[in-house]
């Protein structure tokens, strides 16, 4: 595919050709100048949509009444949007109407400063309405216009001033954060989907740590992920945690993620969340005794909440369960360990590991241990096909139900550890086991 950046061009070329203004718009025009690639190019027209439509051939309204159509151009898709301005905010999240305007007015309605800039791509010109390029090179985020105003008409405004000083290392302004910290409560108005989706943004993306404590300072994680502030306070032993309390310690975590895909980030975001709920104390010291277990069920309950897929849920809640596991992986049975490291989630399992221990104790000897265990078994012998089915226990005279499933799994172990090697073994080994539970 041709770079995103000359298709964008051909865009607004096929745009002016047809005697409308057309210009790169918001963040990718901040990203331009910041030398980094933007994630995305947006365009924004004075053509009205059905114009969009007509000028080019493959389109989707996805956001017609609004004014944005996504264009599909040499297999990359573009929104194109009309300029516009908005009506008045009923709902806290969305304009009850849109008029179409011109640059300026459109600057107008946008987020932030930096977020509302345009480019001119044929004379390679920037135009600047706000002051958007000074805060750019101030590393500034800043409202445009009132923050009270702003924030008042779409909350979800609150959670992306975080979220954007996260992402590009940016400081908050000062009018901007106290509106931020002062209604903060208010983030309740924005659905669950669009929390989700700058919450993903935050851990997914670059100094995900300082993310966590903007939202901490903010006011927004006591809102929106109690679970994850209660972790505030919450000592651990010294001896393996001398970084201090699980909160610290999650921030430090989330500080060594690299490109992280959601489950990774999320993952290291939740490993702990089941500590404040399990902490006992006694006279040997601080415990946390199956915080796991109590972790991967909060995991679920709060993804669920934030609607994650099902998929995402399941392996998220996976990893937290699994995360203790680690430290007894040189104590385990060949079987069991590469069952263990069969799991579909385990290379996220080790990465989330490895970050673990470096934000805490530092030791990495179970990670080496494994990594070296990775490259003597091959993978035919990590997930070999099982030697008898539940078919053929069946044949033999089982009854499918809770005892079947155990002697597979005892009979998959067995094969795993090399005891048990052919299929005829594999019958011979249930014989007897059904023998000896029909005596019981
Ligand atoms: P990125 O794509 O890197 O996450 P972005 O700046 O492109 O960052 P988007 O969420 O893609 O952010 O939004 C595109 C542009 O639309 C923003 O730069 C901003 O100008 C405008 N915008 C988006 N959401 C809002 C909002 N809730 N209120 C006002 N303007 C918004
Ligand atoms: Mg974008």
């Amino acid at each position: 595919m041709k770079e995103q950046k000359e298709i964008a061009l051909n865009i607004v070329k096929t745009l002016r050709k047809a005697g409308f203004e057309a210009l790169w718009a918001g963040g990718c025009v901040r990203d331009l100048l910041m030398r980094k690639e933007p994630h995305d190019i947006d365009i924004a027209t004075s053509a009205h949509p059905e114009t969009i439509e007509r000028i080019f051939p493959k389109t989707i309204p996805v956001g017609k009444q609004f004014g944005v159509i996504l264009v599909e151009e040499e297999g990359g898709m573009f929104e194109v949007a009309t300029f516009r301005t908005e009506g008045e905010y009923r709902d806290g999240r969305r304009p009850e109407s849109v008029t179409f305007a011109n640059p300026e007015r459109d600057a107008l309605r946008r987020d932030f400063t930096v977020n509302a800039l345009f480019y001119d791509p044929i004379e390679k010109k920037i135009m600047d309405f706000v002051d958007g390029e000074r805060d750019v090179w101030a590393k500034v985020i800043r409202a445009v216009g009132s923050p009270y105003a702003r924030f008042e008409e779409d909350k979800l405004r609150i959670l992306r001033a975080v979220r954007f000083a996260a992402n590009l290392d940016f400081t908050i302004e000062p009018e901007t954060w106290r509106a931020v910290r002062e209604l903060a409560h208010k983030i309740h108005q924005v659905s669950q989907e669009r929390l989700r989706e700058e919450l993903m943004k935050i851990f997914t993306r670059p100094n995900a740590g300082k993310g966590l404590l903007l939202l901490d300072e903010s006011g927004l994680l006591q809102e929106i992920l109690p679970e994850i502030s209660a972790m505030k306070g919450v000592e651990q032993s010294p001896e393996y945690h001398p970084e201090g309390d699980v909160f610290i310690h999650t921030k430090l975590l989330l500080d060594k993620l690299e490109k992280p895909d959601p489950v990774l980030a999320f993952s290291a975001l939740l490993h702990d969340v089941g500590k404040p709920r399990a902490v006992t104390r006694d006279e040997r010291g601080v415990h946390f005794y199956e915080h796991e277990k109590i972790g991967a069920v909060m995991s679920q309950e709060m993804l669920r909440r934030l609607r994650f897929s099902n998929k995402e849920i399941d392996e998220v809640s996976a990893c937290v369960a699994n995360h203790m596991k680690f430290a007894h992986v040189r104590e385990m049975r060949e079987g069991k360990l590469k069952r263990f490291m069969a799991s579909p989630t385990f290379s996220t399992e080790m990465e989330l590991h490895r970050i673990d221990c470096l934000s805490s104790h530092g030791k990495l000897d179970n990670y080496h241990f494994l990594q070296k265990k990775i490259s003597e078994i091959p993978e035919e012998d990590l997930k070999p096909k099982p030697l008898v089915s539940g078919h053929d226990l069946i044949k033999i005279g089982f009854k499918s139900g809770p005892e079947m499933g155990k002697i597979l799994t005892a009979l998959y172990d067995a094969q795993l550890e090399g005891t048990i090697t052919t299929y005829d073994e594999a019958l011979e080994w249930a014989k007897k086991n059904k023998n000896k539970s029909d005596s019981h």
